[in-house]
């Protein structure tokens, strides 16, 4: 068997378990409720909030044999409803979050291509850290993780370019490095200019598939500067891309914010610019790219190493996306 087919199996028998374990997740903890009178399957669905097109089978099932003809409701009976969390599933994400539930539709209709910076044969900075190296694209790989589960959490489509099978979200402080990440399924070549051809055609072909209203790129670098420079956080747009450009500012203005709220003594000077990068050049969707900070100074590396700084940074870059979908959606 090759990989691909492998991987489908362990997420069949992955979504197999997982079934097991929700409908074994006892039934005593969902709700029940009795029909009113004369009320139909249809109906008390709706009373109780679940689509009929979606919930009607898993009703149902819960319920075998307290049915009249054609599924009529019987009126002593309390009927069991299920629960309208809808679990979505990204094995990349690693183990223990592959399964996470829907938390909201707030993003819905949009598309994302998410492009971590370096990997496979290209580490990217690599800053010294104690006796550890740091590779830049380790880093840049777990906080895109981490970024692409907010959205997917929120109703987005997001494709992740860059892929690593064994990785998964990581809370380790120093994440170990490997050279075997994928571009889609495809080994990452040596040559620079064939990488950055390679991610923009996965990015396009993917691009040309979605329909979605509001489609974005947002490729993610942490890059290494001068050794003593603590730098900020840069965006970058394409000079034509006003996409782009919307974007970029409505990131840099929420990472304005956030640094106020929890650092107010730092100053924050992130900056938005535009930049003639092989990525914003070529990409079909609007595309933004960030730095987001320096691996190679010691007070940025705080902002690498604790997993809950790489979260909050997910997290900004999220809130960032959100309020440029909305101001997008209003016009
Ligand atoms: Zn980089």
């Amino acid at each position: 068997m090759n990989k691909a087919v492998i991987r489908k199996y362990i997420i069949l028998i992955g979504a197999l378990l997982y079934s097991l374990a929700v409908s074994a997740q006892s039934t005593s903890e969902l709700a029940t409720d009795k029909p009113k009178p004369g009320e139909g399957l249809y109906s008390f669905l709706i009373r109780h909030k679940l689509s009929p097109q979606e919930h009607q089978q898993a009703f149902i099932d819960l319920n075998k044999g307290k049915f009249g003809k054609n599924n009529s409701l019987l009126a002593h009976h309390a009927y069991l409803i299920p629960s309208a969390t809808i679990e979505l599933h990204e094995p990349l994400f690693g183990k223990e979050r592959a399964f996470f539930p829907l938390e909201s539709n707030e993003l819905k209709g949009t598309a994302f291509y998410l492009v971590a910076g370096h990997g496979g044969p290209d580490p990217g900075a690599i800053g010294q850290y104690g006796n550890h190296e740091l590779h830049e694209d380790e880093y840049a790989y777990d906080i895109t993780l981490r970024l692409a589960k907010k959205l997917m959490e929120n109703g987005s489509k997001v494709h992740l370019i860059i892929q690593d099978e064994d990785d998964g979200i990581r809370d380790e402080q120093i994440l170990k490095y490997d050279n075997h990440e994928t571009c889609g399924s495809e080994t990452i070549p040596l040559d620079q200019n064939q990488r950055l051809k390679q991610r923009t055609r996965e990015v396009n072909k993917l691009y040309k598939k979605d329909s979605e209203a509001y489609r974005r790129c947002i490729i993610i670098h942490l890059d290494s500067r001068s050794k003593r420079r603590q730098i900020d956080v840069f965006f970058y747009h394409h000079k034509n891309s006003s996409g782009g450009k919307n974007l970029a500012y409505q990131l840099r203005d929420t990472f304005d914010e956030k640094y106020k709220q929890h650092q107010p003594s730092r100053g924050f000077s992130g900056t938005v610019s535009t930049r003639n990068l092989y990525l914003l050049r070529h990409t079909t969707p609007s595309s933004v790219f960030i730095e987001l900070g320096n691996i190679q100074n010691y007070r940025d590396q705080q902002r690498f190493v604790i997993a809950d700084n790489r979260q909050a940074l997910a997290n900004w870059l999220y809130e960032g996306i959100k309020k440029d979908f909305e101001r997008n959606n209003k016009k």
